[in-house]
């Protein structure tokens, strides 16, 4: 692949994105026939959220939790401190965030979810209206569940798969500033900012728009808070593609960027490099105390927040290793070879290739099939047909319905994406897992579509079941 030699190795004085860690432990996985996995695929109702993941070959739902930690993290597994209160592991994770991410205050949770549930109920107020850089499924549903409305505020070309844009995760501020007019500052307890965009195929914001993103919140008085779910990802964005940062490192540029928000909540199953984690970060003060107080109501003690002490410790070492660049370099590097081999067989992708998948475009796939036959749906049941590899859809069902009509939301995108896990898989899986969507592609004229059987009142996509049209 002379391409991916080009755009990964030259830049960093590399030859290529190749692994800079070997193998020490085997997970044994399992391949099986067609009619095998025709079974599991209908036992699951053509969801591949309730497949089971030992029938499972390569499994690229998600990058949440999935990734393989290192052997110094296993050590720090060894060091738990399972004291209830005032853990040292706390101490030592608080003291890594802050230095890391450059925040003040610092709460533990057990998952981004955990976070996100805390920083709604303590900032939003009934009736209140967060704009955000495109809608996540449980952001925006803590934000609703806390009485707030989300409102997208991305820059149009987001929306575009086919648009190269190089931030395309960033906000459009005229967007955000007739939105501030529209309903008043007061009614917008803060801006809520996410780097990288997942919904939108993993797409960078740039350091411009956070600088401009922080003068317009100052004008009108706002916060400005972040999801740094994967702003190791992100960073490794800005050096690549952004005038003046190639010569800083991803954790110079991550503090920078950190520096333009009031706080943050994290996802730590991504980035992050462990199995369990999240938390939340401030710089106000009583915003903290609020935190710090929910924490207990929802989580745990505030010095462990839903994790063991173990975890705590797995986190602090595993975010240390998320921001050195050779780590990023080969993360980025092998979604980028996942891309590059479908862009050359002409497989319809999202551009560019973002920072955690890869995401097909399943209206391209199928154009024959209308939305309410549900076409990403069906192409991750197509592709875990063909060959057992396990990817999640990102269209209509993930959009769910809207609370006022109670009518299916019909997002533009409709997407399947193939998530990679961190250090899991090997070139040759990638090669698989290509070969597998080109099988697909070419059979696409086939597809009949699905049609929904079960349908729970939560984020829907996780437990919806379905059944193949003929
Ligand atoms: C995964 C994710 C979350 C939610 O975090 P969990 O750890 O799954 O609860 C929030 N925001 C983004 C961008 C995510 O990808």
């Amino acid at each position: 692949m002379k391409t991916i030699l080009k755009t990964m190795g030259e830049q960093y004085g590399r030859r290529s994105w190749a692994e800079p860690w070997k193998i020490k432990m085997v997970e044994p996985i399992k391949v099986m026939t067609p009619q095998e996995r025709r079974k599991c695929l209908e036992d699951a109702g053509y969801n591949t959220f309730l497949l089971r993941s030992e029938d499972v070959y390569i499994d690229l739902l998600t990058d949440s939790g999935t990734s393989s930690m290192s052997d110094r993290q296993w050590a720090g597994m060894m060091l738990g401190d399972e004291a209830y209160a005032g853990s040292r592991n706390f101490y030592r994770l608080e003291e890594t965030i802050q230095r890391i991410y450059g925040y003040r205050y610092f709460v533990p949770t057990h998952q981004g979810r955990g976070a996100e549930n805390l920083i709604s109920q303590t900032l939003i107020k009934q009736g209140d209206v967060v704009p955000g850089n495109m809608y996540f499924t449980t952001t925006r549903l803590h934000q609703e569940l806390a009485g707030g409305t989300f409102r997208d505020v991305v820059i149009e070309e987001a929306h575009d798969p086919a648009n190269e844009h190089p931030f395309k995760g960033n906000v459009d501020l005229a967007k955000l500033e007739r939105l501030i007019q529209e309903v008043g500052a007061s009614r917008i307890p803060y801006v809520s900012l996410a780097g990288t965009v997942n919904m939108a195929g993993g797409q960078p914001v740039s350091m411009a728009n956070v600088k401009a993103l922080r003068a317009l919140c100052d004008r009108y008085g706002i916060r400005l808070m972040l999801d740094a779910t994967r702003m190791a990802e992100n960073c490794f964005f800005i050096r690549e593609r952004e005038h003046g940062y190639r010569d800083k490192t991803v954790a110079e540029i991550l503090k920078e960027f950190c520096s333009f928000t009031d706080g943050a909540w994290m996802s730590a199953k991504k980035d992050s490099l462990v199995n369990i984690g999240g938390w939340l970060a401030v710089n106000d003060g009583e915003v903290f105390e609020e935190l710090r107080n929910l924490v207990v109501v929802y989580e745990g003690l505030h010095t462990y927040g839903g994790m063991a002490g173990r975890d705590m410790e797995a986190l602090a070492i595993g975010t240390e290793e998320s921001v050195q660049d050779n780590h990023i370099i080969c993360r980025i590097g092998q979604v980028r070879y996942l891309g590059e081999l479908l862009e050359n067989w002409d497989i319809p992708i999202v551009k560019p290739v973002g920072g955690h998948a890869v995401f097909l475009d399943a209206r391209k796939f199928y154009p024959h099939l209308s939305q309410d036959r549900f076409p990403a749906q069906t192409l991750a049941s197509d592709i875990y047909l063909d060959s057992g590899v396990r990817s999640m859809e990102r269209g209509i069902v993930s959009a769910g319905r809207d609370p006022e009509t109670g009518h299916h939301r019909y997002p533009r995108l409709e997407l399947v994406r193939l998530t990679l896990p961190r250090r899991v898989y090997t070139q040759s899986h990638i090669d698989v897992v290509a070969e597998s969507v080109r099988s697909v592609w070419d059979r696409r004229h086939e597809a009949k579509g699905l049609e929904m059987t079960y349908e729970p009142r939560y984020l829907r996509f996780f437990q919806a079941r379905f059944k193949p049209l003929s």
